[in-house]
Protein backbone atom coordinates (compact mmCIF):
# COMPACT_ATOMS: atom_id res chain seq x y z
CA UNK A 1 0.00 0.00 0.00
CA UNK A 2 0.78 3.90 -0.38
CA UNK A 3 1.11 5.54 2.23
CA UNK A 4 -1.70 7.81 4.22
CA UNK A 5 -1.96 4.35 6.17
CA UNK A 6 -4.59 5.31 8.65
CA UNK A 7 -4.31 2.99 12.34
CA UNK A 8 -8.07 2.86 11.98
CA UNK A 9 -7.74 0.90 8.82
CA UNK A 10 -6.01 -2.03 10.87
CA UNK A 11 -7.96 -2.30 13.42
CA UNK A 12 -10.55 -4.73 13.02
CA UNK A 13 -14.53 -4.38 11.94
CA UNK A 14 -16.73 -5.09 14.49
CA UNK A 15 -19.44 -2.86 14.36
CA UNK A 16 -21.92 -5.79 13.17
CA UNK A 17 -20.52 -8.09 15.99
CA UNK A 18 -20.71 -5.09 18.50
CA UNK A 19 -24.73 -4.48 17.46
CA UNK A 20 -25.09 -8.75 18.45
CA UNK A 21 -22.89 -7.85 22.12
CA UNK A 22 -24.97 -4.48 23.44
CA UNK A 23 -26.52 -6.84 25.85
CA UNK A 24 -22.88 -6.90 26.93
CA UNK A 25 -21.44 -4.83 29.66
CA UNK A 26 -18.27 -2.47 28.77
CA UNK A 27 -15.71 -5.26 29.97
CA UNK A 28 -17.53 -8.04 28.13
CA UNK A 29 -17.42 -5.82 25.13
CA UNK A 30 -13.86 -4.85 25.41
CA UNK A 31 -13.30 -8.74 26.85
CA UNK A 32 -14.73 -9.75 23.62
CA UNK A 33 -13.04 -7.41 20.97
CA UNK A 34 -9.38 -8.37 22.89
CA UNK A 35 -10.29 -11.96 21.72
CA UNK A 36 -11.31 -11.36 18.36
CA UNK A 37 -8.25 -9.58 18.07
CA UNK A 38 -6.35 -12.35 19.46
CA UNK A 39 -8.13 -14.70 17.28
CA UNK A 40 -7.67 -12.99 14.09
CA UNK A 41 -4.14 -12.00 14.98
CA UNK A 42 -2.43 -14.93 16.48
CA UNK A 43 -1.69 -18.45 15.34
CA UNK A 44 -4.57 -20.37 17.68
CA UNK A 45 -4.08 -23.98 18.02
CA UNK A 46 -7.09 -24.57 15.43
CA UNK A 47 -4.79 -22.55 12.72
CA UNK A 48 -1.82 -24.26 13.72
CA UNK A 49 -2.22 -28.21 13.11
CA UNK A 50 -3.04 -27.46 9.20
CA UNK A 51 -0.80 -26.31 6.75
CA UNK A 52 -2.42 -24.95 3.59
CA UNK A 53 -1.47 -26.30 0.05
CA UNK A 54 -4.09 -24.08 -2.07
CA UNK A 55 -7.32 -22.27 -2.40
CA UNK A 56 -9.93 -22.22 -5.17
CA UNK A 57 -12.02 -19.73 -4.56
CA UNK A 58 -15.26 -19.44 -6.63
CA UNK A 59 -17.47 -16.24 -6.56
CA UNK A 60 -20.13 -14.93 -8.51
CA UNK A 61 -20.69 -11.16 -8.17
CA UNK A 62 -24.21 -9.24 -8.47
CA UNK A 63 -23.92 -5.32 -8.85
CA UNK A 64 -27.05 -4.48 -8.54
CA UNK A 65 -27.62 -5.99 -5.13
CA UNK A 66 -23.67 -5.32 -4.01
CA UNK A 67 -23.93 -9.00 -3.12
CA UNK A 68 -21.83 -12.03 -3.47
CA UNK A 69 -21.85 -15.52 -3.23
CA UNK A 70 -19.42 -18.61 -3.90
CA UNK A 71 -17.08 -21.11 -2.08
CA UNK A 72 -13.57 -21.94 -1.06
CA UNK A 73 -11.73 -25.00 -1.31
CA UNK A 74 -9.42 -24.95 1.26
CA UNK A 75 -6.42 -27.93 0.51
CA UNK A 76 -4.32 -28.63 4.08
CA UNK A 77 -1.57 -31.19 5.12
CA UNK A 78 -2.41 -31.55 8.68
CA UNK A 79 1.03 -30.84 10.61
CA UNK A 80 -0.05 -32.93 13.90
CA UNK A 81 -3.42 -34.57 14.00
CA UNK A 82 -6.67 -32.06 14.55
CA UNK A 83 -10.55 -32.35 14.47
CA UNK A 84 -11.24 -28.53 14.88
CA UNK A 85 -9.76 -25.57 12.38
CA UNK A 86 -10.41 -21.62 12.54
CA UNK A 87 -11.78 -20.19 9.37
CA UNK A 88 -12.44 -15.86 9.42
CA UNK A 89 -15.09 -14.67 7.52
CA UNK A 90 -16.56 -11.27 8.37
CA UNK A 91 -19.78 -10.53 9.11
CA UNK A 92 -22.01 -9.33 7.63
CA UNK A 93 -21.11 -11.88 5.17
CA UNK A 94 -22.01 -15.82 6.36
CA UNK A 95 -20.46 -19.41 5.74
CA UNK A 96 -23.68 -21.30 4.51
CA UNK A 97 -22.20 -24.99 4.49
CA UNK A 98 -18.90 -26.80 5.14
CA UNK A 99 -18.19 -30.06 3.89
CA UNK A 100 -16.07 -32.51 3.77
CA UNK A 101 -15.67 -35.90 1.73
CA UNK A 102 -19.52 -34.75 0.77
CA UNK A 103 -20.75 -34.63 4.55
CA UNK A 104 -21.61 -31.78 5.86
CA UNK A 105 -19.52 -30.33 8.90
CA UNK A 106 -20.75 -28.63 12.30
CA UNK A 107 -19.66 -25.16 12.27
CA UNK A 108 -19.83 -22.38 15.21
CA UNK A 109 -19.72 -18.48 14.66
CA UNK A 110 -17.94 -16.11 16.82
CA UNK A 111 -18.01 -13.26 15.56
CA UNK A 112 -15.47 -13.47 12.76
CA UNK A 113 -14.32 -16.53 13.24
CA UNK A 114 -15.95 -20.23 12.50
CA UNK A 115 -15.47 -22.78 14.40
CA UNK A 116 -15.40 -26.49 12.44
CA UNK A 117 -15.15 -29.24 13.70
CA UNK A 118 -14.56 -32.72 11.86
CA UNK A 119 -16.57 -36.00 12.05
CA UNK A 120 -13.37 -37.69 12.93
CA UNK A 121 -9.91 -36.18 13.77
CA UNK A 122 -7.72 -35.64 10.86
CA UNK A 123 -4.63 -38.13 11.41
CA UNK A 124 -1.01 -36.45 10.98
CA UNK A 125 0.19 -36.06 7.63
CA UNK A 126 -3.04 -36.28 5.86
CA UNK A 127 -4.06 -34.12 2.89
CA UNK A 128 -7.78 -32.99 2.92
CA UNK A 129 -10.11 -30.94 1.13
CA UNK A 130 -12.87 -28.15 2.62
CA UNK A 131 -15.60 -27.21 0.62
CA UNK A 132 -16.93 -23.60 2.32
CA UNK A 133 -20.23 -22.18 0.84
CA UNK A 134 -20.92 -18.76 1.53
CA UNK A 135 -22.39 -15.57 0.91
CA UNK A 136 -24.18 -11.81 1.61
CA UNK A 137 -23.57 -8.36 0.90
CA UNK A 138 -19.88 -7.60 2.03
CA UNK A 139 -18.73 -4.14 3.42
CA UNK A 140 -18.65 -1.40 0.67
CA UNK A 141 -14.97 0.21 1.11
CA UNK A 142 -15.49 3.47 1.29
CA UNK A 143 -11.74 4.51 1.25
CA UNK A 144 -10.36 2.16 -0.77
CA UNK A 145 -7.36 1.19 -0.23
CA UNK A 146 -7.07 2.29 3.18
CA UNK A 147 -10.54 0.83 4.25
CA UNK A 148 -11.00 -2.48 3.15
CA UNK A 149 -14.12 -4.36 1.33
CA UNK A 150 -15.46 -4.02 -2.21
CA UNK A 151 -16.18 -1.26 -3.80
CA UNK A 152 -18.91 -0.55 -6.41
CA UNK A 153 -17.99 2.29 -8.47
CA UNK A 154 -18.81 3.52 -12.50
CA UNK A 155 -16.34 4.57 -14.59
CA UNK A 156 -16.61 7.97 -16.33
CA UNK A 157 -18.67 5.99 -18.93
CA UNK A 158 -21.12 4.69 -16.58
CA UNK A 159 -19.46 1.23 -16.51
CA UNK A 160 -19.87 -0.94 -13.61
CA UNK A 161 -16.32 -0.73 -12.56
CA UNK A 162 -15.73 -3.06 -9.11
CA UNK A 163 -12.59 -3.62 -7.11
CA UNK A 164 -12.16 -5.29 -3.45
CA UNK A 165 -9.52 -4.39 -1.65
CA UNK A 166 -8.23 -5.57 2.06
CA UNK A 167 -4.84 -4.83 3.60
CA UNK A 168 -4.89 -4.63 7.36
CA UNK A 169 -8.84 -5.50 7.57
CA UNK A 170 -7.99 -8.45 6.31
CA UNK A 171 -9.29 -10.86 3.24
CA UNK A 172 -12.06 -12.57 5.27
CA UNK A 173 -13.74 -9.21 4.60
CA UNK A 174 -14.43 -10.81 1.26
CA UNK A 175 -13.63 -14.32 1.55
CA UNK A 176 -13.36 -17.07 3.89
CA UNK A 177 -9.17 -18.06 4.37
CA UNK A 178 -7.48 -18.63 6.95
CA UNK A 179 -6.50 -15.10 7.51
CA UNK A 180 -3.03 -15.16 8.66
CA UNK A 181 0.21 -14.09 7.08
CA UNK A 182 2.14 -17.00 8.27
CA UNK A 183 0.69 -19.47 5.98
CA UNK A 184 -0.02 -19.19 2.46
CA UNK A 185 -1.11 -21.40 0.18
CA UNK A 186 2.15 -23.75 -1.24
CA UNK A 187 0.36 -24.53 -4.38
CA UNK A 188 -1.47 -21.22 -5.06
CA UNK A 189 -4.52 -20.45 -5.87
CA UNK A 190 -7.29 -20.62 -8.52
CA UNK A 191 -10.01 -17.88 -8.80
CA UNK A 192 -13.47 -18.15 -10.57
CA UNK A 193 -14.95 -15.12 -10.87
CA UNK A 194 -18.44 -14.64 -12.59
CA UNK A 195 -19.72 -11.62 -13.20
CA UNK A 196 -22.33 -10.60 -15.74
CA UNK A 197 -21.53 -10.84 -19.04
CA UNK A 198 -20.44 -7.30 -20.48
CA UNK A 199 -17.94 -7.17 -18.01
CA UNK A 200 -14.30 -8.66 -17.73
CA UNK A 201 -13.15 -9.91 -14.58
CA UNK A 202 -9.08 -9.58 -13.72
CA UNK A 203 -7.63 -11.49 -10.59
CA UNK A 204 -4.52 -12.94 -9.95
CA UNK A 205 -2.26 -14.82 -11.82
CA UNK A 206 -2.87 -15.67 -15.67
CA UNK A 207 -6.39 -16.03 -17.51
CA UNK A 208 -6.66 -19.64 -17.80
CA UNK A 209 -10.45 -19.65 -19.50
CA UNK A 210 -13.24 -17.79 -20.04
CA UNK A 211 -16.70 -19.59 -19.67
CA UNK A 212 -20.01 -17.95 -20.73
CA UNK A 213 -22.77 -19.09 -19.22
CA UNK A 214 -26.00 -17.99 -21.49
CA UNK A 215 -28.63 -18.64 -19.54
CA UNK A 216 -27.82 -16.23 -16.93
CA UNK A 217 -26.12 -14.04 -18.83
CA UNK A 218 -22.83 -14.43 -16.74
CA UNK A 219 -19.42 -14.95 -17.89
CA UNK A 220 -16.76 -16.91 -15.68
CA UNK A 221 -13.12 -15.94 -15.28
CA UNK A 222 -11.08 -18.86 -13.91
CA UNK A 223 -7.64 -16.99 -12.73
CA UNK A 224 -4.63 -19.81 -11.44
CA UNK A 225 -1.71 -18.35 -9.63
CA UNK A 226 0.88 -21.21 -8.96
CA UNK A 227 3.39 -20.01 -6.41
CA UNK A 228 2.51 -18.85 -2.57
CA UNK A 229 0.37 -15.73 -2.20
CA UNK A 230 -0.59 -13.87 0.69
CA UNK A 231 -3.97 -13.35 1.83
CA UNK A 232 -4.46 -9.85 1.34
CA UNK A 233 -2.77 -9.67 -2.45
CA UNK A 234 -5.86 -11.68 -3.61
CA UNK A 235 -7.86 -9.24 -5.61
CA UNK A 236 -11.13 -9.17 -7.98
CA UNK A 237 -11.32 -6.44 -10.06
CA UNK A 238 -14.18 -5.78 -12.60
CA UNK A 239 -14.92 -3.67 -15.10
CA UNK A 240 -15.14 -2.71 -18.98
CA UNK A 241 -11.45 -3.72 -19.81
CA UNK A 242 -9.43 -4.43 -22.68
CA UNK A 243 -6.00 -6.08 -23.07
CA UNK A 244 -2.55 -5.38 -24.19
CA UNK A 245 0.56 -6.79 -23.13
CA UNK A 246 4.65 -7.30 -23.83
CA UNK A 247 7.18 -9.86 -23.24
CA UNK A 248 10.30 -9.14 -22.20
CA UNK A 249 13.72 -10.50 -21.35
CA UNK A 250 14.21 -10.53 -17.69
CA UNK A 251 17.34 -11.95 -15.44
CA UNK A 252 15.03 -15.13 -15.31
CA UNK A 253 14.26 -15.34 -19.00
CA UNK A 254 11.05 -14.53 -20.61
CA UNK A 255 8.53 -12.20 -18.33
CA UNK A 256 5.50 -11.39 -19.76
CA UNK A 257 3.73 -7.94 -18.48
CA UNK A 258 0.16 -7.76 -18.90
CA UNK A 259 -1.99 -4.70 -18.80
CA UNK A 260 -5.78 -4.28 -18.30
CA UNK A 261 -7.21 -0.86 -18.49
CA UNK A 262 -10.54 0.70 -19.45
CA UNK A 263 -11.87 0.82 -23.33
CA UNK A 264 -11.50 4.38 -23.30
CA UNK A 265 -8.25 4.99 -21.52
CA UNK A 266 -6.48 2.80 -23.32
CA UNK A 267 -4.03 5.28 -25.31
CA UNK A 268 -2.94 7.06 -21.73
CA UNK A 269 -2.26 3.77 -20.30
CA UNK A 270 -0.23 2.83 -23.38
CA UNK A 271 2.12 5.75 -23.03
CA UNK A 272 2.52 5.56 -18.80
CA UNK A 273 2.64 2.02 -18.57
CA UNK A 274 6.58 2.26 -20.74
CA UNK A 275 7.56 2.81 -16.70
CA UNK A 276 6.32 -0.95 -15.99
CA UNK A 277 9.50 -2.38 -18.05
CA UNK A 278 11.92 0.19 -16.32
CA UNK A 279 10.69 -0.58 -12.95
CA UNK A 280 11.53 -4.49 -13.62
CA UNK A 281 14.36 -3.41 -15.18
CA UNK A 282 15.77 -1.50 -12.00
CA UNK A 283 14.50 -4.04 -9.19
CA UNK A 284 15.98 -7.04 -10.90
CA UNK A 285 18.90 -5.03 -11.19
CA UNK A 286 19.13 -4.32 -7.02
CA UNK A 287 16.54 -6.81 -5.69
CA UNK A 288 17.35 -9.79 -7.79
CA UNK A 289 14.79 -11.66 -10.40
CA UNK A 290 11.26 -10.94 -10.42
CA UNK A 291 9.68 -13.41 -7.86
CA UNK A 292 6.97 -14.05 -10.33
CA UNK A 293 7.72 -14.86 -13.64
CA UNK A 294 5.28 -18.07 -13.61
CA UNK A 295 2.60 -15.86 -12.39
CA UNK A 296 3.52 -13.13 -14.82
CA UNK A 297 3.35 -9.15 -14.15
CA UNK A 298 0.19 -7.77 -14.45
CA UNK A 299 -1.23 -3.87 -14.22
CA UNK A 300 -5.00 -3.39 -13.50
CA UNK A 301 -6.43 -0.38 -13.73
CA UNK A 302 -8.55 0.41 -10.72
CA UNK A 303 -11.14 2.89 -9.62
CA UNK A 304 -8.52 3.78 -6.29
CA UNK A 305 -5.47 4.79 -6.44
CA UNK A 306 -3.71 0.95 -6.19
CA UNK A 307 -2.41 -1.60 -4.38
CA UNK A 308 0.26 -4.34 -4.52
CA UNK A 309 -1.63 -7.10 -5.30
CA UNK A 310 0.47 -9.61 -6.17
CA UNK A 311 1.24 -10.64 -10.19
CA UNK A 312 -1.72 -8.37 -10.11
CA UNK A 313 -0.31 -4.54 -9.22
CA UNK A 314 -3.77 -2.63 -9.81
CA UNK A 315 -3.21 1.19 -10.29
CA UNK A 316 -5.52 4.23 -10.00
CA UNK A 317 -2.60 7.19 -10.46
CA UNK A 318 -4.38 9.39 -13.14
CA UNK A 319 -1.78 8.06 -16.09
CA UNK A 320 0.59 10.81 -14.29
CA UNK A 321 3.49 10.70 -12.74
CA UNK A 322 4.68 11.31 -8.82
CA UNK A 323 1.91 10.67 -6.40
CA UNK A 324 -1.46 11.51 -7.53
CA UNK A 325 0.06 14.45 -9.39
CA UNK A 326 2.39 15.31 -6.45
CA UNK A 327 6.35 14.68 -4.80
CA UNK A 328 6.05 13.25 -1.79
CA UNK A 329 9.89 14.22 -1.27
CA UNK A 330 9.35 18.25 -1.76
CA UNK A 331 12.47 18.05 -4.08
CA UNK A 332 11.01 17.56 -7.81
CA UNK A 333 12.75 14.56 -7.99
CA UNK A 334 9.46 12.52 -7.34
CA UNK A 335 7.75 14.34 -10.20
CA UNK A 336 10.55 11.56 -12.40
CA UNK A 337 8.57 8.48 -11.82
CA UNK A 338 5.01 6.98 -11.76
CA UNK A 339 4.88 6.87 -8.06
CA UNK A 340 1.92 4.08 -8.02
CA UNK A 341 3.98 1.97 -10.39
CA UNK A 342 7.19 2.03 -8.84
CA UNK A 343 5.66 1.72 -5.14
CA UNK A 344 3.57 -1.24 -5.48
CA UNK A 345 5.64 -3.08 -7.63
CA UNK A 346 8.43 -2.70 -5.36
CA UNK A 347 5.99 -4.94 -3.28
CA UNK A 348 6.72 -7.88 -5.34
CA UNK A 349 9.94 -8.34 -3.85
CA UNK A 350 9.38 -6.92 -0.35
CA UNK A 351 5.64 -7.97 0.94
CA UNK A 352 4.61 -10.42 -1.96
CA UNK A 353 8.40 -12.34 -2.33
CA UNK A 354 9.79 -11.63 1.11
CA UNK A 355 6.31 -11.80 3.42
CA UNK A 356 5.53 -11.00 7.34
CA UNK A 357 4.53 -13.56 9.16
CA UNK A 358 2.42 -10.75 11.83
CA UNK A 359 1.49 -7.40 10.43
CA UNK A 360 3.58 -6.12 13.39
CA UNK A 361 6.31 -6.32 11.25
CA UNK A 362 4.76 -4.82 8.17
CA UNK A 363 8.14 -2.22 7.81
CA UNK A 364 9.49 -5.38 6.10
CA UNK A 365 6.98 -4.71 3.40
CA UNK A 366 6.96 -0.67 3.66
CA UNK A 367 10.37 0.37 4.07
CA UNK A 368 12.21 -1.28 1.95
CA UNK A 369 9.68 -0.28 -0.61
CA UNK A 370 9.73 2.73 -0.14
CA UNK A 371 13.45 2.69 0.00
CA UNK A 372 12.93 1.17 -3.23
CA UNK A 373 11.46 4.20 -4.37
CA UNK A 374 15.02 5.94 -4.62
CA UNK A 375 16.61 3.02 -5.64
CA UNK A 376 14.62 3.57 -9.00
CA UNK A 377 16.13 6.83 -9.01
CA UNK A 378 19.59 5.99 -8.53
CA UNK A 379 19.20 3.26 -11.15
CA UNK A 380 17.65 5.65 -13.93
CA UNK A 381 18.86 8.96 -12.97
CA UNK A 382 21.38 10.21 -10.59
CA UNK A 383 22.85 8.94 -7.13
CA UNK A 384 22.47 12.72 -6.45
CA UNK A 385 18.97 12.77 -7.22
CA UNK A 386 18.33 9.79 -4.97
CA UNK A 387 19.97 10.70 -1.95
CA UNK A 388 17.71 14.06 -2.35
CA UNK A 389 14.38 11.93 -2.75
CA UNK A 390 14.97 10.21 0.24
CA UNK A 391 16.31 12.34 2.26
CA UNK A 392 13.42 14.57 1.29
CA UNK A 393 11.05 12.67 2.45
CA UNK A 394 11.99 12.57 5.96
CA UNK A 395 9.52 15.72 6.38
CA UNK A 396 6.77 13.51 6.50
CA UNK A 397 8.33 11.17 9.51
CA UNK A 398 5.97 12.09 12.70
CA UNK A 399 8.30 9.83 15.36
CA UNK A 400 4.50 9.18 16.92
CA UNK A 401 4.48 5.65 17.82
CA UNK A 402 7.06 3.35 16.75
CA UNK A 403 7.49 1.34 13.40
CA UNK A 404 7.12 -2.34 14.75
CA UNK A 405 3.37 -3.14 16.14
CA UNK A 406 1.96 -4.92 18.62
CA UNK A 407 2.49 -9.01 17.79
CA UNK A 408 -0.49 -11.70 17.51
CA UNK A 409 -2.96 -8.76 17.57
CA UNK A 410 -3.04 -7.84 13.95
CA UNK A 411 -1.59 -4.12 15.05
CA UNK A 412 0.98 -2.90 12.54
CA UNK A 413 3.16 0.30 13.97
CA UNK A 414 3.13 3.76 12.73
CA UNK A 415 2.85 4.77 9.14
CA UNK A 416 6.64 5.84 10.03
CA UNK A 417 7.56 2.10 8.80
CA UNK A 418 7.24 4.43 5.44
CA UNK A 419 9.62 7.14 5.19
CA UNK A 420 11.40 6.59 8.27
CA UNK A 421 12.20 3.12 7.62
CA UNK A 422 13.58 4.01 4.03
CA UNK A 423 15.44 6.65 5.91
CA UNK A 424 17.08 4.19 8.18
CA UNK A 425 17.66 1.73 5.39
CA UNK A 426 19.12 4.34 3.68
CA UNK A 427 21.86 5.31 6.46
CA UNK A 428 22.68 1.29 7.38
CA UNK A 429 23.89 1.52 3.13
CA UNK A 430 25.91 4.06 4.57
CA UNK A 431 27.07 2.00 7.09
CA UNK A 432 28.37 -0.39 5.60
CA UNK A 433 29.59 2.20 3.61
CA UNK A 434 30.28 -1.03 0.43
CA UNK A 435 27.33 -0.47 -2.38
CA UNK A 436 28.40 -4.04 -4.12
CA UNK A 437 27.84 -5.83 -0.53
CA UNK A 438 25.05 -3.42 0.20
CA UNK A 439 22.84 -4.60 -3.63
CA UNK A 440 24.30 -7.98 -2.67
CA UNK A 441 22.44 -8.15 0.88
CA UNK A 442 19.64 -6.79 -0.77
CA UNK A 443 19.58 -9.41 -3.62
CA UNK A 444 20.27 -11.77 -0.94
CA UNK A 445 17.59 -11.03 1.11
CA UNK A 446 15.32 -11.97 -1.89
CA UNK A 447 16.89 -15.10 -2.69
CA UNK A 448 16.94 -16.31 1.04
CA UNK A 449 13.92 -15.64 1.77
CA UNK A 450 12.23 -16.57 -1.89
CA UNK A 451 7.97 -16.94 -0.85
CA UNK A 452 8.98 -17.55 2.49
CA UNK A 453 7.04 -15.82 5.40
CA UNK A 454 9.54 -14.28 7.79
CA UNK A 455 9.56 -12.11 11.34
CA UNK A 456 11.60 -9.21 11.95
CA UNK A 457 14.33 -11.32 13.49
CA UNK A 458 15.10 -12.93 10.79
CA UNK A 459 15.53 -9.67 8.40
CA UNK A 460 17.65 -8.07 11.03
CA UNK A 461 19.77 -11.01 12.04
CA UNK A 462 20.74 -11.44 8.23
CA UNK A 463 21.49 -7.99 6.95
CA UNK A 464 23.51 -8.25 10.22
CA UNK A 465 25.61 -11.40 9.46
CA UNK A 466 26.07 -10.46 5.88
CA UNK A 467 27.48 -6.85 6.24
CA UNK A 468 29.64 -8.30 9.20
CA UNK A 469 28.30 -5.41 11.59
CA UNK A 470 26.15 -5.74 14.62
CA UNK A 471 23.26 -3.71 13.24
CA UNK A 472 20.68 -4.98 16.55
CA UNK A 473 20.99 -1.84 18.32
CA UNK A 474 20.22 0.38 15.31
CA UNK A 475 17.06 -1.60 14.49
CA UNK A 476 16.52 -1.25 17.96
CA UNK A 477 16.39 2.94 17.80
CA UNK A 478 14.46 3.27 14.40
CA UNK A 479 12.25 0.35 14.65
CA UNK A 480 11.23 0.09 18.14
CA UNK A 481 11.84 3.59 19.33
CA UNK A 482 10.49 6.91 18.52
CA UNK A 483 13.60 8.77 19.27
CA UNK A 484 15.94 9.74 16.67
CA UNK A 485 19.42 9.49 17.95
CA UNK A 486 21.31 12.55 18.22
CA UNK A 487 24.90 13.44 17.86
CA UNK A 488 26.60 16.24 20.47
CA UNK A 489 29.74 17.48 19.77
CA UNK A 490 31.98 20.66 20.93
CA UNK A 491 34.99 21.62 19.34
CA UNK A 492 38.42 22.77 21.52
CA UNK A 493 41.38 23.47 19.17
CA UNK A 494 41.93 20.63 16.73
CA UNK A 495 39.78 18.65 18.99
CA UNK A 496 36.31 17.46 18.54
CA UNK A 497 34.43 16.02 21.46
CA UNK A 498 31.11 13.63 20.36
CA UNK A 499 28.57 11.10 21.83
CA UNK A 500 25.13 9.84 20.60
CA UNK A 501 22.32 11.19 23.10
CA UNK A 502 18.64 10.37 22.46
CA UNK A 503 19.77 6.72 21.80
CA UNK A 504 19.00 2.91 23.25
CA UNK A 505 21.44 1.36 25.51
CA UNK A 506 24.66 0.16 24.11
CA UNK A 507 23.76 2.28 20.69
CA UNK A 508 27.13 2.63 18.56
CA UNK A 509 26.65 3.44 15.12
CA UNK A 510 29.71 4.27 12.36
CA UNK A 511 28.97 7.81 10.81
CA UNK A 512 30.79 9.92 8.16
CA UNK A 513 31.33 13.45 9.40
CA UNK A 514 33.36 16.09 7.30
CA UNK A 515 36.12 17.75 9.84
CA UNK A 516 37.00 21.29 7.90
CA UNK A 517 35.10 19.54 4.44
CA UNK A 518 37.01 16.43 5.12
CA UNK A 519 35.93 13.09 4.87
CA UNK A 520 36.31 11.31 8.00
CA UNK A 521 35.21 8.19 10.03
CA UNK A 522 33.87 7.54 13.70
CA UNK A 523 32.07 5.56 15.64
CA UNK A 524 30.33 7.36 17.51
CA UNK A 525 28.60 5.44 21.08
CA UNK A 526 26.33 6.62 23.95
CA UNK A 527 29.84 8.18 25.83
CA UNK A 528 31.85 10.99 24.78
CA UNK A 529 34.84 10.09 22.56
CA UNK A 530 37.38 12.61 21.08
CA UNK A 531 39.22 13.08 17.86
CA UNK A 532 42.07 15.16 17.04
CA UNK A 533 42.15 17.03 13.69
CA UNK A 534 45.28 18.66 12.12
CA UNK A 535 43.95 21.67 11.82
CA UNK A 536 42.39 24.16 14.70
CA UNK A 537 38.34 22.56 13.89
CA UNK A 538 36.36 25.12 11.66
CA UNK A 539 34.01 23.27 10.75
CA UNK A 540 32.10 19.78 11.66
CA UNK A 541 29.31 18.27 9.55
CA UNK A 542 27.78 14.94 9.05
CA UNK A 543 26.85 13.42 5.98
CA UNK A 544 23.46 14.31 4.84
CA UNK A 545 22.70 10.45 4.01
CA UNK A 546 22.97 9.53 7.88
CA UNK A 547 19.56 9.92 9.49
CA UNK A 548 20.60 11.70 12.79
CA UNK A 549 20.55 14.53 14.93
CA UNK A 550 23.29 17.16 15.36
CA UNK A 551 23.73 19.72 17.98
CA UNK A 552 26.70 21.90 18.91
CA UNK A 553 27.28 22.35 22.44
ZN1 LIG B 1 3.35 0.05 0.15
Amino acid sequence: MSYKIICSVLAFSFSAFLSSTNSFGQNDTEKQLRRQATLRGSITPERAWWDLKHYHLSVSLDPKSKSLNGSNVVDFTAIKAGDKLQIDLQEPLEITKVSHENRELEFKREGNVYWITFANEIPKGANHQLLIEYGGTPVESKNPPWSGGVSWKKDDKGNDFIATACQGIGASIWWPCKDHGYDEPDDGMKISVTVPENLTAVSNGRLEKTESNADAKTKTFHWVVTQPINNYCVNLNIGNYVNFSEKIQGEAGELDLDYWVLKHDREKAAKQFVEAPRVIKAFEYWFGKYPFYEDSYKLVQVPYLGMEHQSSVTYGNGFKNGYRGRDLSGTGVGMKFDFIIVHESGHEWFGNNISMKDAADMWIHESFTNYSENLFVEYFFTQKEAEDYVIGCRKNVRNDTPIIGTYNQNKSGSGDMYYKGGNMLHTIRHIIDNDIKWRSILRGLNSTFYHKTVTTQQIEDYISQQSGIDLSKVFEQYLRTTNIPKLVFSTDGKKVTYKFENVVDGFSMPIKVFVNGELTLLTATDSNKTFVAGNDVKSFDVDRNFYIDTMKE
